[in-house]
């Protein structure tokens, strides 16, 4: 009877320290956040991976866990970040600046006021690739050919739809446009089943690796005559492809064409807490975060507050104000 006593006894303190445990581990309760990238063979994808490697260094003292997922794009990433499905996206600069002014893919919806901005990446450009095979020298030359502009929900869709009208082609009319996932382009270029493909992203980029390197040659088609492009919209700058990444691409120089930013989102419901945590981490180990990506390789911390639309973010806001990259 007296061992049976000692025995619950013990069970007894033991269940209470548990129970104490328990909480102090309820306490400490890990947020997970979910970040939206692109195809896995862009650079968002890695980004994401990036920045969720920053924080998710530091679990022990956010209690942060950052996971990625693979998604269409830029315009899905804002929309499923404005719904709650993911807690964080990239978008291209110019994509941001359409769901804020309630523009493009927007237009009906209106204004996106929830969106809020962390801070901008890497440049990306609006890379035309063409085999060498389909006599494509020029923009104009895609007249008839059968091109990939870009998945719905992708950030190109719309860069190559502007690329094109700049040019005088109407992608519903004058090219055989199609509308399948980044990652699938490549193989597509390579088996003959398209022409060309655009994709809007950061060089080096597994996707474009994989469209030079094929048995069919294929060349990289300069974008030029862009003086009435970038007067009408205001996200849009001068860009080139750097050649030296892609070495069996049948180009022999860096190719002029015109690009934006990737950008880093989130909606105003995100905890304060949670974005200043990301951006610290990511700001704070600077030098350790640039050596992630080679597309990284031009960034400085001032020039990832420029190509924002939406306002900052108050966690972000908090850090680059503490550190004085901000008044
Ligand atoms: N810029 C592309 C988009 O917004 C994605 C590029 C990438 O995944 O690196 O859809």
């Amino acid at each position: 009877m007296r061992r049976l006593f000692v025995i619950t006894m013990v069970l007894l303190f033991g269940l209470a320290f548990v129970g104490l445990g328990g909480q102090g581990i309820v306490q400490a309760r890990t947020t997970f956040i979910t970040i939206g990238t692109g195809g896995i063979t862009g650079v968002y994808y890695p980004t994401g991976g990036a920045i969720a490697k920053m924080v998710n260094k530091k679990r022990s003292i956010y209690h942060i866990r950052a996971t990625v997922e693979s998604t269409g794009g830029s315009v899905f990433n804002i929309n499923a970040v404005l719904s709650g499905d993911l807690d964080f996206g990239i978008c291209q600069s110019d994509r941001q600046y359409q769901a804020w002014h309630g523009l493009a893919e927007w237009k009906n919806k209106g204004p996106q006021k929830d969106l809020r901005a962390l801070f901008s990446i890497h440049p990306e450009s609006v890379t035309l690739v063409a085999a060498d095979d389909a006599g494509i020298k020029t923009i104009q030359d895609l007249r008839g050919k059968r091109v990939n502009i870009g998945n719905p929900g992708s950030g190109q869709r719309q860069n190559s739809i502007d690329a094109l009208s700049n040019a005088g082609l109407d992608y519903r009319k004058d090219i055989i446009a199609e509308g399948v996932k980044a990652p699938e382009a490549p193989g597509l270029l390579q088996d003959g089943r398209i022409d060309a493909f655009f994709y809007t992203v950061g060089h080096p980029s597994g996707a474009i690796k994989e469209a030079t390197a094929g048995k069919r040659k294929v060349h990289f088609v300069p974008i030029t005559g862009l003086d009435r492009l970038l007067a009408k919209y205001p996200y849009y700058a001068r860009a080139y492809i750097p050649i030296k990444f892609y070495p069996s691409a049948t180009n022999k120089k860096d190719v002029p064409t015109f690009g934006v930013k990737a950008t880093f989102v989130t909606s105003a419901k995100t905890p304060d807490k949670v974005v200043y945590a990301i951006v610290k981490e990511v700001f704070d180990n600077f030098e350790a975060f640039k050596k992630l990506h080679p597309a990284y390789s031009v960034l400085t911390k001032k020039s990832m507050l420029e190509g924002l639309t939406a306002p900052l973010h108050p966690g972000a806001l908090k850090y680059f104000r503490e550190v004085g990259l901000l008044k």
